[in-house]
C-alpha cells in the first residue's frame, strides 16, 4: 500500500541514534561539518545531497524537511530560503539574465512585481504582465527571448484562478519554464507537477509553519537541473535557513492536512454566508461562482485554503470599510495568513493593477481556527458599525 502524503509526513525514514528512541528527530545545528579524511574531503560535491559539507548546505534537520516538502508537492528536490520572498527572487535571478523576458501574472504578490520592475530598470530584463485569465491565450505573449513565466493559483488579494495546464503547455512549446507560487494550497489543494509546472514555490511562513511565528520559503522541482541551479544561486548569495526554526516546521507539517482542512470548511462557510450579505457585492473566493476562474478550481483543485477576499457594495466609502476593519475584535490587521488567528485587511486595488473595473472596495481575509460562529457575529456587529 503506497500511504498518503499526509501519512508519509508522519512516518518519515528517519533513524534515531542507538538506543534511544523518539518520534521528534534532533535538531542538528552546525557550521563546520566533519569529513572522515583528506580524500573525503577532497572528493566532496557540496550539490551531492547524499552527503554533508558544510551547515549552509544543509544538515539531517533541514534534508528531512526538503524530503518531506517535496513529498507533500510530488515533487523530487526540493531547497529552502529564508522567506517566501527570496524563494521568489531566488526563480528570478537563477533564470533571467540580461536580454531575457519574463512574464508575471497582474495578480502576481506584489513585491515578485516589484522584483520585476527591479530587474527591468538595473539588469536589462523585460517584464510584462499578463491578465491572469489569459488561458492558452498567453502564447500570443510569448516572445523568443521569454524565459520564464510566473504564475500564482490563486493570484494574489482579486483571487482569479488561471488555467495553469494551458499556460504550462503554451510555455514549454516555446522553451519557456514555468514557476508557480502555490502559497494559497500549501501543495495540498493542487499538485503542480501534474499540471505541467515545472518549479512551485511555497512561502512555509503560511501553512507549514501554522504558528505566525517562523518565515521561510521552499522551491520544489522534479528536474535536477533547474534544482541544480536554483541551489548554485542559492549558494552564492550565502543563503541559509535556522535549523530551530525547520524543527518549529517539522513540527507542525504533521497537522497540517487536518489544519488546512479545517481553514477550508471555515473559510467557506463564512465566504457563503458573507455571499447572502447586502453589503456586498462579490465573493473573491475560488470555491464559488463569483470568483474568476472558478472553472480552473472546480476542474484542478482539490480544496481551497482558508484566504479570500470579498467586494463592497460601491455605495460604502474607504472610510466606511476601515471603520467595518476596526470594529472587528476577533479578527486583527496584519500582513501574513495561514495560522491559527484570523485576520482582516483592506488593499488599495487601482494602485496595484494595470486594469481594475470593480467600483466597491475589496476586503481580504485570513480565516482562522476560532469557532466559525464567533466569527461571524464578530463580522456580524463590525458590518452594523459602517453605517
Ligand atoms: C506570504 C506570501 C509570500 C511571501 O512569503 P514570506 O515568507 O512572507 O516572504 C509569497 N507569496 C504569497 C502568495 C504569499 O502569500
Amino acid at each position: 500500500m503506497k500511504p498518503h502524503p499526509s501519512t508519509k509526513i508522519i512516518h518519515p525514514e528517519y533513524v534515531a541514534p542507538e538506543g534511544f528512541s523518539a518520534f521528534p528527530m534532533a535538531v542538528h545545528r552546525a557550521s563546520t561539518v566533519l569529513f572522515e579524511n583528506v580524500a573525503a574531503m577532497r572528493s566532496s560535491n557540496w550539490l551531492d545531497k547524499s552527503i554533508y559539507t558544510y551547515g549552509l548546505h544543509g544538515t539531517p534537520t533541514s534534508r528531512t524537511l526538503e524530503a518531506r516538502l517535496a513529498a507533500i508537492e510530488e515533487g523530487e528536490y526540493c531547497l529552502l530560503a529564508p522567506s517566501g520572498l527570496s524563494a521568489i527572487s531566488l526563480v528570478s535571478l537563477a533564470f533571467l539574465k540580461s536580454g531575457d523576458d519574463v512574464l508575471l501574472p497582474d495578480n502576481v504578490y506584489s513585491p515578485n512585481r516589484e522584483l520585476a520592475q527591479w530587474l527591468v530598470r538595473d539588469y536589462g530584463v523585460s517584464a510584462r504582465f499578463y491578465d491572469p485569465m489569459i488561458g492558452a491565450g498567453i502564447s500570443e505573449l510569448i516572445q523568443d527571448n521569454t524565459r520564464l513565466i510566473w504564475a500564482e493559483a490563486p493570484g494574489s488579494v482579486s483571487m482569479e484562478v488561471p488555467d495553469i495546464p494551458a499556460i504550462c503547455a503554451a510555455a514549454h512549446a516555446r522553451g519557456a519554464i514555468v514557476a508557480l507560487d502555490n502559497t494559497w494550497s500549501a501543495g495540498i489543494a493542487f499538485k503542480p507537477f501534474s499540471h505541467g509546472v515545472d518549479i512551485t514555490m511555497q512561502a512555509l511562513t503560511k501553512y507549514q509553519c501554522g504558528g505566525s511565528d517562523v518565515l521561510m520559503g521552499s522551491l520544489v522541482t522534479r528536474d535536477i537541473k533547474l534544482h541544480e541551479r536554483l541551489e548554485t544561486v542559492r549558494r552564492l548569495l550565502g543563503l541559509g535557513v535556522s535549523m530551530d526554526d525547520v524543527s518549529l516546521i517539522l513540527r507542525s507539517l504533521p497537522s497540517m492536512p487536518i489544519r488546512f482542512a479545517a481553514h477550508d470548511n471555515h473559510a467557506r462557510t463564512i465566504a457563503t454566508w458573507l455571499s447572502a450579505r447586502p453589503e456586498i457585492v462579490k465573493v473573491l473566493h475560488p470555491a464559488l461562482s463569483d470568483c474568476p476562474g472558478h472553472e480552473n478550481w472546480a476542474r484542478d483543485f482539490t480544496g481551497a485554503g482558508g484566504l479570500f477576499s470579498v467586494i463592497f457594495d460601491p455605495k460604502f466609502t474607504e472610510a466606511q470599510t476601515d471603520r467595518f476593519i476596526d470594529s472587528l475584535s476577533l479578527f486583527k490587521i496584519g500582513y501574513s495568513w495561514g495560522g491559527a488567528h484570523s485576520l482582516c485587511l483592506p488593499y488599495r486595488m487601482k494602485t496595484m493593477r494595470s486594469n481594475w473595473a470593480e467600483q466597491g472596495q475589496l476586503v481580504r481575509f485570513n480565516i482562522g481556527l476560532e469557532d466559525v460562529a464567533d466569527l461571524i457575529s464578530d463580522i456580524e456587529q463590525a458590518l452594523a458599525k459602517m453605517v
